[in-house]
């Protein structure tokens, strides 16, 4: 029976990670089938305190992982398939064949950005070669380069938008020819002079250079299927996340996007468990976001924990 298990591996899990070990719990900490998190498809970091120079996402993660380990947090590699409350009120975890149990459990699986699935597409990402999808963390690098926003709703406006501060020109791509986001926002995004909407169009396929970066997009008119190439250096995914919560089924108050509901600050409705991390934050996603409240689970588990003894 473990004290308390991590579920997941990004800068929430290994802050929990981090907290609950120093308090002497021994968390074990589950990576997932992405460990280190969403940071390891990205290269340079340059919004996470401490590191003046930045720092590569990849590095910042094994970065965690080794300061978590250093205070005897223990890490394996685990994919959570179902999580189950038992009567006596402790947890079961099933990975496949094998089951752990846990007194309380904070889940930091997060969430995945959607991408179109066209190919190279994950190289494109990892390889800092033009593909994202967060424009507060990658925005800077495209200063004085035309951009384009990929989504026709209220996050694909602010991303759009945040982007006119750097990008020379922002396209606002979307498939059909009406924007689903507020009326204010869609109206004051198009009365920019650096954003163009596209409309009716789809990428069909990223053009890259002789070193595998973005120079443009071949887009599709979704109305009459003729092509068009459109210069662009930075291509912003605002088509949505997926929250890694198809492991909890009914267990715990979801939304309707399927994010974690927390009820007051990290816990959720059920007893002994605890959410931090993209899981339970649609607004914020980011790092530093993800591991405060990383730490503040840890503590929360910490004083349920002391108050069960
Ligand atoms: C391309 C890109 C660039 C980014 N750049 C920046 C940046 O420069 N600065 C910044 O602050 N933020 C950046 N972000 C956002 C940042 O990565 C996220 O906000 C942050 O990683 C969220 O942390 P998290 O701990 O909540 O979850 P994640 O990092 O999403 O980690 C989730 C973890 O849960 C595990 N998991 C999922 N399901 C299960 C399961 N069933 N069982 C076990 N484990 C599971 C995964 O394997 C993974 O280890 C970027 C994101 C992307 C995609």
């Amino acid at each position: 029976m473990e004290n308390v298990i991590i579920i997941g591996t990004g800068p929430a899990g290994y802050t929990a990670a981090i907290y609950t070990a120093r308090a002497d719990l021994k968390p074990l900490v589950l990576t997932g089938t992405q460990p280190g998190g969403q940071l390891t498809t990205t290269t340079e970091v340059e919004n996470f305190p401490g590191f003046p120079e930045g720092i590569t996402g990849p590095d910042l993660m094994v970065n965690m992982q080794q300061q978590a380990e250093r205070f005897g947090a223990r890490v394996e590699f685990a994919q959570i398939d179902s999580l189950v409350k038992e009567d006596d009120g402790t947890f079961t975890l099933n990975a496949g064949a094998t089951t752990y149990q846990s007194k309380a459990v904070i889940i930091c699986s997060g969430a995945s950005a959607r991408y179109l699935g066209l190919p190279g597409e994950d190289e494109l990402v990892s390889g800092g070669h033009g593909l994202t999808a967060c424009a507060t963390c990658d925005g800077a690098f495209y200063r004085d380069v035309p951009v384009c926003v990929i989504g026709g709703g209220d996050s694909a406006c602010e991303e759009a938008m945040f982007l006119t501060k750097f990008a020379s020109k922002v396209y606002l791509i979307h498939r059909r020819d009406e924007l689903r986001a507020s009326k204010i926002m869609a109206q004051r995004l198009l009365d920019h002079e650096k954003v163009s909407p596209v409309w009716n169009a789809t990428i069909k396929e990223y053009l890259t250079d002789d070193k595998g970066d973005i120079r443009a997009l071949l887009l599709e008119d979704t109305q009459d299927g003729s092509t068009s190439e459109l210069e662009v250096k930075g291509v912003f995914m605002a088509i949505g996340h997926t929250p890694n919560t198809a492991f909890l089924g009914d267990l715990v108050n979801l939304d309707d996007g399927g994010y974690i509901l927390p009820e007051h600050g990290a816990r959720t409705n059920v007893e002994g468990l605890y959410t931090a991390g993209d899981v339970s934050d649609q607004e914020y996603r980011q790092a530093i976001t993800a591991a405060g409240a990383g730490c503040a689970a840890a503590i929360e588990v910490e004083r349920w924990l002391a108050e069960q003894d």
